[in-house]
């Protein structure tokens, strides 16, 4: 009787060796047919619900191989399908086969990562993961930090350790002073909207940030941010943290960061990088010099559920010198010893960013890591931007398209009427109804996913790959598509303003 209470959970060896194996055969078929699929089926709200069918919790449970059985059809026939090779929305990767079993091995375990007698082997796999992280867009071994959900945790993580850090007083005990000095934020206009997230959240106010304008290649202007920086002073503010951005969630761009450095280092601010999107491509020896700077900053965030292609989720936060996430997160102040003495070996991560109980959510990052290597990452993301470039070459030679830029693996684009005249004076309202009118019959008809983008107030379609899947064909069949479908769209508002 001792091992063997019988519970509505538990589930015999039998049983889930057969409920496995048949699982990993549909996922197998899945993952073989993916490219044969619709990018999604553009089903309504309505329409899923009535697909799951509206009933109450059941009172009593059903079989486990049943519901699994179901549930596999279900989210294979009815989901967006971020591994299509046709797949170029927003940020979101074709996710690592790799990492979706070592998801299943992490919850088998389930270890517990907030503290390392919790989870001996798995917290020493996630400071490996971290180590990694570091060496591979090459800032120097002494970096630490913390692996979380996503690229909006990732900066939260670091914006709260910069603001202990530089903040006047100690804000820990006494919080943010009510009036002056005032702490401000600086960024470029590019940056992510994570930015008004935390500066809301974590109780500045919106109006603490400074949006920097961009210079022409829609880089941060540096001269326009160290002026903002000295006025402020001069205003009795208190600076505190700049962000750079390295790769742009529209466009791609990377900021000057090693100007960004230099400034920080004058106005002793604290410099963070967000490299969610696109830092990983610094490991690319001919991208090098444009991360120039990366190794100066304080923090820097990066997503591997982005171009390192983990399933969902998984962001990383790097310090330069991680004493600072246990200033701010850590709530036994004589704990931290980062010497080399044996007891400083012991990592608790829940000392390390905001959450308690944490998942293992490191093992994805850390198998594909290894079964990819860092050669296999250069192959992959040099080719993901050499097919953004391609996309870009193929929009421009094309008579109805306009390629309007491309950096890292991100390509801008719209569809051109050919019979629209260079001086119409609503052409330019046109085009912008347009295209956002095509984006949305694209993104709802199943052949290709795109977002969308403004560019100098342009309406524009975006394509970027972060995507192992998409081929040379893929954004040959795409442009053909675009140019249809736009062909299309431009006739129907046509007839549509005809009446
Ligand atoms: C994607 C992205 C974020 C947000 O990351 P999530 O993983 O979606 O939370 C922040 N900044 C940049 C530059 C990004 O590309």
């Amino acid at each position: 009787m001792t091992n063997s209470r019988k519970t509505p959970i538990g589930i015999s060896k039998e049983e889930f060796k057969r409920m496995g194996h048949q699982l990993i055969d549909t996922i197998a078929g899945f993952i073989d047919t993916i490219d044969k699929r619709p990018v999604t089926t553009g089903e309504t709200p309505g329409q899923l619900q009535s697909i799951i069918g509206i009933s109450s919790l059941p009172e009593n449970g059903i079989s486990a191989e049943e519901i699994l059985s179901k549930t596999s059809h279900l989210v294979f026939n009815h989901s967006l399908l971020n591994g299509h090779p046709k797949f170029l929305g927003y940020i979101t990767s074709s996710p690592a086969p790799i990492g979706a079993l070592a998801d299943l091995l992490a919850a088998t375990v389930n270890p517990n990562v907030g503290a390392q007698i919790l989870s001996p082997i798995a917290t020493e796999i996630e400071k490996q993961t971290v180590k990694w992280l570091a060496e591979f867009i090459g800032v120097s071994p002494g970096y630490g930090g913390i692996l979380v959900s996503g690229g909006n945790m990732a900066n939260f993580t670091a914006f709260l350790a910069a603001r202990t850090a530089k903040a006047p007083g100690n804000i820990k005990e006494d919080g943010i002073p009510g009036a002056s000095p005032k702490l401000t934020i600086y960024c470029s206009k590019a940056t992510h909207t994570w930015i008004e997230k935390a500066a809301i959240l974590f109780g500045h106010g919106s109006k603490s940030i400074r949006w920097i304008q961009t210079d022409a290649a829609n880089r941060m202007d540096n001269e326009v941010l160290e002026r903002t920086i000295k006025n402020d002073l001069e205003k009795g503010y208190q600076p505190f943290i700049v962000v750079g951005t390295a790769g742009d969630v529209s466009t791609g761009v990377v900021d000057d960061l090693s100007g960004i450095a230099t400034i920080c280092k004058t106005y002793d601010l604290w410099f963070h990088i967000d490299g969610a999107y696109g830092i990983p491509a610094a490991v690319i020896p001919e991208q090098k010099m444009l991360f120039e700077g990366v190794g100066e900053a304080d923090s820097i965030a990066l997503d591997p559920h982005k171009w390192l292609y983990s399933p969902l989720e998984a962001g990383c936060t790097l310090v330069k010198n991680p004493k600072h996430l246990t200033d701010t997160y850590s709530s036994h102040p004589a704990y931290y010893n980062f010497s080399s003495n044996e007891e400083s070996l012991v990592q608790n991560y829940y000392e390390y960013g905001l959450q308690n109980s944490r998942g293992f959510r490191a093992l994805k990052v850390w198998v594909t890591l290894q079964q990819v290597g860092r050669r296999g990452y250069i192959k992959m993301i040099s080719e993901d931007i050499e097919l953004s470039k391609l996309f870009f070459e193929l929009a421009n030679s094309h008579p109805e398209l306009e390629a309007i830029t491309q950096n890292l693996s991100i390509t801008t684009l719209r569809y051109v009427p050919v019979d629209i005249a260079q001086n119409d004076e609503n052409r330019e309202t046109y085009l912008n109804t347009l295209n956002e009118a095509l984006l949305n019959k694209l993104q709802k008809g199943g052949e290709v996913f795109l977002s969308n983008a403004i560019v100098k107030e342009k309406y524009c379609l975006r394509g970027c790959i972060v995507n192992f899947r998409t081929s040379k064909k893929d954004i040959e069949e795409i442009i053909k598509i675009i140019a249809r479908e736009g062909k299309i769209m431009h006739r129907k508002l046509q007839e549509k303003q005809a009446i």
